[in-house]
């Protein structure tokens, strides 16, 4: 996610700047890069079918899943997370009380999610919710390597709420918006929602995904559309994805479309404003290429590019990035490049090496942001690149440090007083890290080093030691101290 106290940048900015089987050939049809087709073969899979209501802002539901559980060993419960509940109560809702007005611009309106009926390989059965209804646990002893079919019946409540779920004047925003099985990690990652950062860590899995929506609806997807039928005045569309870590969409009537095919990719822009689309689209496409060579190539075949009814910036999911509509002007231009940058970075820093994002945030989220920074420095050289960097990076930290005591970068997102600190330590001063590492082994090792890290746990989970081991592997000299001394907070910059 990029903050919103971005977007006030932007004129500093200007200013500084002018001067199941998935398999080929399978049901799914789709042309799978070969590593996607590999990482696919025998992850769980979401089948899912909802039916958008829009006179009552409803998404009904049914959904199976297909699980294994490959932990090695025998567990005693099942755990998914259900995060349209972080936004059944204003007491609760996830965010600073500082955005409230801009969440809700129409006053507080409550989301949720209503499990109606839960099936264990065909059988009713009971299930509990944790008290802030947002961990459903299924009794059951389930067999390290056993496989198990759960099916859901739900309605999702869709708020009226301008974060990344909910609904806006143009758009209806359906994201982390089913039931997904928990990470399991020594036990069941079970963190609920928070107000600061993004809080969901979750494994790749397969999706078939029908939706059912009024034809004048726009839909903008993770995965691929493989079909698409009328049904009075509803149209069926369904997508699929391989190996994904998550699954969501947008849709709009407002929406107009622009497409461009880069290599096997196909990036398609999704506006709602006159101007900007064209921008968004050019910049996802610089983005690409310049990642796809410092990191390592993006294999899916598609990527959305939704400008939405959203108020922080943007925020990525697998495949698709949701944009801020008020981005879309044109004195908004460079920090529309900025923040399409860095969700595209994520792409490759969240999507595909995933981490979990609730207790180790700054792995994803620091080095998406020096992403950025080498986006500026690939595509218009140093100079651009030094300006940036002292401008979103140097400059945001120390404006924001004053009021910060807690330097520790490495800390989960629930030990930040608020957005703005964790905006402060973890992008700001978490690039600023990378900076200095680079520095310290050179660019061209510590890219070397980020294409090792990206080629070993794409698909895969990471944690601190992953990326460490990547740099140092090309570096031949230990950085564990380095990374230590800003990632516990010893090193105060000046
Ligand atoms: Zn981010």
């Amino acid at each position: 996610m990029k903050k919103a106290a971005l977007l006030l940048l932007s004129a500093i900015l200007i200013l500084s700047l002018i001067s199941c089987a998935p398999q080929k050939g399978d049901e799914s049809g789709l042309d799978l890069h070969p590593s996607v087709e590999k990482a696919a073969w025998g992850l769980n899979t979401y089948y899912i079918d909802a039916k958008l209501d829009t006179t009552n802002n409803k998404l009904i539901c049914r959904q199976r899943m297909e699980l294994a559980n490959r932990t090695g060993i025998k567990l005693q419960a099942i755990c998914f997370h259900l995060y349209p509940n972080a936004f059944a109560s204003q007491d609760n809702a996830p965010f600073d009380a500082c955005d409230f007005s801009r969440a809700y611009p129409n006053g507080f309106d409550p989301g949720g999610m209503d499990v109606t009926r839960v099936l264990l390989n065909g059988a009713p059965v009971s299930f509990d919710l944790s008290s802030n209804r947002q961990l459903l646990t299924l009794k059951h002893t389930w067999k390290k390597g056993k496989k198990v079919t759960v099916e859901m019946e739900y309605t999702v409540t869709i708020p009226n709420c301008l974060g990344r779920f909910g609904r806006g004047v143009d758009t209806y925003k359906l994201s982390n918006a089913y039931p997904v099985l928990c990470a399991y990690k020594g036990g069941w990652i079970t963190d609920g929602y928070c107000k600061v950062g993004d809080p969901f860590f979750t494994e790749v899995s397969n999706y078939d995904v029908t939706i059912t929506a009024p034809k004048s609806l726009i839909i903008a997807a993770t995965g691929e559309e493989v079909k698409s039928e009328s049904d009075g005045s509803f149209k069926r569309t369904r997508y699929m994805a391989r190996a994904v870590r998550d699954f969501a969409w947008v849709a709009s009537e407002k929406f107009s479309v622009l497409e461009k095919k880069v290599g096997r990719v196909t990036i398609a822009s999704y506006t709602l404003e006159p101007t900007g689309g064209q921008e968004a689209l050019e910049t996802a496409e610089k983005a690409l290429k310049c990642f796809n060579k410092l990191f390592g190539e993006y294999p899916y075949n598609r990527l959305n590019i939704v400008c939405a009814d959203y108020f922080v910036g943007g925020m990525e999911y697998p495949m698709l990035i949701m944009l801020d509509r008020k981005l879309y002007t044109q004195s908004m231009k460079i920090s529309l490049e900025y923040v399409t940058a860095h969700e595209v970075a994520h792409q490759w820093w969240y999507a595909l090496v995933g981490n979990d994002q609730v207790n180790e945030p700054w792995l994803d989220e620091a080095l998406t942001e020096y992403s950025t920074m080498l986006y500026f420095d690939t595509n218009y050289g140093e100079n651009a690149y030094k300006n940036f960097f002292n401008i979103c990076v140097v400059d945001r930290y120390k404006i924001a440090s004053h009021d910060i005591e807690n330097e520790k970068i490495d800390r989960p997102i629930t030990e930040f007083a608020d957005n703005n600190e964790y905006s402060a330590i973890v992008y700001s001063k978490g690039a600023l890290m990378f900076g200095v590492v680079s520095e310290i082994i050179g660019k061209e090792r510590f890219l070397q080093g980020l294409n090792r890290y990206y080629e070993k746990k794409k698909f895969g989970i990471a944690e601190k030691r992953d990326l460490i081991n990547a740099l140092e592997g090309v570096a031949g000299m230990r950085l564990d101290g380095i990374f230590d001394a800003w990632l516990s907070g010893k090193v105060v910059v000046e």
